[in-house]
């Protein structure tokens, strides 16, 4: 695929141009070819969802199939000169406004205008706005007068990622349908028939990345992937990729935690210190520690493999390191990162942030005793008998003033009171004694 005269990115040369090549929204593309072959149609739908899974796309079919001269089960023909004027951007009766970019007076005369002219070619008029939450006050309210008594002919498809945002009277004059997160099966399926046809090999753990770095959005997937065909024509490999994006692998994290588990803050810092030389990005690690701490907490907690999003040597990786830790340790770690996301935005000094968050991730895995499991374990004792009630028990007496010094500490950082009660209760009630070996 040469970049000459013709070439398209491929999110708009395999833009579905039918309902059932919609991927991932089958409820709202069966609903709404329903509607068409019912000839039920309302005067306003807003579909919601993340970005890039088809919300514009979808408006777009709609509108093509309301005006289609040949429908088919409530497809549009893609045929006709409506279909192709539509599919070019170029009928007169579809206008698309993008809320994003285009704020302001414009807005209400553009919405004004669309009610007031019946259309030119086809039955219906359709109105298109994307990112509809960032209209103007204004807009918003010459679209509800409208909404208020519309015109039969009119039909308003409003799109947005955000539509806790878009007034409540507009929701409620609408239909609206919630876009899904694309699984990461179908986009690499997707992904595969571009590559088939464009005539371009791309290994397996590449097709993954791809998709995986799309993040539940088509488009951003299919965005990766003309950059890898640019980058490595037309044999994708997987290292040559690696490198092009340039990202951190899977190995860099389970590196950083090993060095956590041992709370070697020495080498931890070194280490970081030498992949920020090779240029990685700041947010991109951060991203990449976070989501490696949550697969290790999946996998200690529901010791399900299948749900982590990555390929089966490194699913096996996860399972070997997930032994080195208990619950509790990974949601500690996972506090502290979460506690540094809200800082990191706004730091001025990012890279400080970070190392200091990986010294603090180094000592509370080290320093901090895991208190649920010192419950465990005197609760197995006192079940097998091992622990003995006594008056005056010294050496335990102490012990609890030091478990409790050190819940103190840990409730002072953590806010958290609950295992200090837990711990009281037990051992309130009668003192014990561990029976010398
Ligand atoms: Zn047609």
């Amino acid at each position: 695929m040469a970049e000459t005269k013709g070439y398209q990115v491929s999110a708009r040369k395999y833009r579905p141009q039918r309902f059932e090549e919609v991927s991932s929204q089958e409820f709202v593309t069966e609903t709404l070819r329903n509607a068409i072959v019912t000839d039920k149609i309302a005067h306003a739908y807003i579909l919601s969802g993340p970005r890039g899974v088809g919300k514009t796309t979808i408006a777009r079919i709609f509108a093509k199939a309301l005006n289609c001269k040949n429908l088919k089960n409530g497809e549009p023909c893609n045929e006709c000169d409506s279909c192709i004027e539509i599919t070019k951007g170029t009928h007169p009766d579809v206008f698309e406004l993008d809320a994003a970019s285009n704020r302001g007076i414009d807005d209400v005369r553009a919405i004004q205008d669309a009610a007031k002219f019946y259309p030119i070619k086809g039955k219906k008029k359709f109105f298109i706005v994307d990112e509809v939450h960032m209209l103007t006050g204004a807009a918003f309210n010459a679209m509800l007068k409208i909404l208020e008594e519309p015109p039969e002919y009119l039909v308003f498809i409003l799109a947005t990622t955000n539509p806790e945002k878009v007034p409540q009277t507009i929701l409620s004059r609408c239909q609206r349908f919630v876009l899904k997160r694309i699984k990461i099966e179908e986009i690499i399926e997707s992904i595969k028939a571009i590559a088939k046809e464009e005539k371009i090999k791309v290994d397996d753990e590449s097709l993954f990345l791809i998709a995986k770095l799309g993040d539940g959005a088509l488009r951003d997937a299919q965005g990766i992937f003309d950059m890898a065909v640019s980058f490595c024509g037309s044999n994708i490999k997987f290292d040559e990729l690696n490198k092009f994006l340039n990202l951190p692998d899977k190995e860099t994290f389970f590196k950083i935690s090993d060095y956590i588990q041992e709370g070697n803050s020495k080498e931890i810092i070194l280490y970081f210190n030498s992949l920020i030389d090779q240029g990685f990005d700041l947010q991109t690690f951060y991203n990449g520690l976070l989501e490696h701490l949550r697969n290790l907490l999946i996998i200690i907690s529901t010791k399900n493999i299948e749900l982590l999003n990555e390929s089966d040597v490194i699913r096996n990786r996860y399972t070997q390191s997930a032994g080195k830790y208990t619950e509790g340790q990974v949601l500690r770690l996972l506090k502290i990162l979460f506690e540094s996301e809200g800082r990191f935005k706004f730091s001025g000094n990012q890279k400080l942030l970070l190392e200091s968050m990986l010294i603090e991730l180094c000592r509370v895995n080290t320093e901090v005793k895991d208190l649920s499991e010192m419950i465990a374990v005197v609760n197995s004792l006192k079940k097998n008998g091992n622990l003995k009630p006594v008056k005056q028990s010294f050496r335990i007496t102490e012990s609890i003033v030091e478990i409790d010094k050190a819940v103190k500490k840990e409730e002072a950082k953590q806010e958290k009171k609950s295992l200090a009660e837990m711990i009281k209760e037990m051992f309130n009630a009668e003192d014990y004694e561990i029976p010398k070996q």
